[in-house]
């Protein structure tokens, strides 16, 4: 993830030296504040060690959070919540939100950015209380959408329908779609951005046009680089879930014969 960043800053100096228009020296010092940002925000706030020359093992570094922080079972695979995890123009968008939000008084934890494909399945064996889609099919699994809930005191805050209300829409004039207006899923802590792009183009790693893209030299390059360490997490997971299955089986057979074997 750092290369992508050392990438796109290389990439900057190249258009600040070849380019007619003036846009990239205003860009990287954009991007310095975006770091900086990144850096700066965080419930809680990890130590990060932001390393050049790291490329291939990026993705370990990213932040997790413990299932339980924030008052909710969310099942046994660690969950990430890191915003590098996220597509660039979609996580600038996430930062501009809780940067918003900060200016009004509310602070916002991140509780889920990117999420592999054994994550989601896992909440979807936890029922549909957690979510209705399965592997693949949540915006979540292409980095294009974030769980958040507004904290008080480091209380995760659920239940405050007045915060949601005014956070919700923050995030809409962001050009977000809210979860708030979700009628049979009410999922307010839920934002995510396609441009209407469906699912059927995504699982065929079809990502978004961006507006602005000048803004995103790099894009292409970051998308992959990011679907590689995607591809990591998702190998780790897949491995975790394994030996959970394991675990779980070996210690209690008896549900393995309840569930069947058919699905
Ligand atoms: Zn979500």
């Amino acid at each position: 993830m750092v290369r992508i960043f050392f990438v796109s800053i290389v990439c900057l100096s190249f258009f600040a030296a070849n380019a007619q228009t003036s846009i990239a020296p205003f860009e990287l010092q954009d991007a310095e504040i975006r770091m900086d940002f990144i850096h700066h925000f965080s419930q809680p706030t990890p130590v990060r060690h932001w390393e050049i020359s790291d490329t291939v093992d990026a993705w370990k570094r990213w932040e997790l959070v413990e299932n339980y922080s924030f008052g909710k079972d969310r099942g046994s695979i660690p969950m990430i919540a890191d915003l590098q995890s996220l597509h660039p123009y979609f996580r600038d968008k996430v930062i501009e939100l809780i940067r918003i939000c900060r200016s009004k008084g509310i602070e916002l934890a991140i509780v889920e950015t990117y999420r592999t494909a054994t994550k989601q399945n896992e909440y979807r064996s936890m029922g549909r209380r957690y979510t209705r889609v399965r592997a693949g099919f949540s915006n979540h699994q292409y980095g294009l959408a974030v769980d958040i809930v507004p904290v008080i005191k480091s209380v995760p805050q659920w239940h405050n329908i007045r915060l949601w209300k005014k956070l919700g829409p923050i995030g809409e004039r962001l050009g977000l779609r809210w979860g708030g207006r979700w009628g049979r899923f009410f999922d307010p802590g839920h934002f995510e951005w396609t441009a209407g792009v469906g699912t059927y183009h995504l699982v065929q790693g079809k990502f978004p046009i961006i507006p602005k893209a000048a803004l995103y030299p790099c894009l292409a390059e970051d998308l992959k680089e990011l679907q590689r360490h995607w591809r990591a997490w998702e190998m780790e997971q897949a491995a975790v879930a394994r030996k959970e299955f394991t675990r779980t089986t070996v210690k209690h057979p008896a549900t393995k014969l309840a569930n069947g074997g058919n699905e």
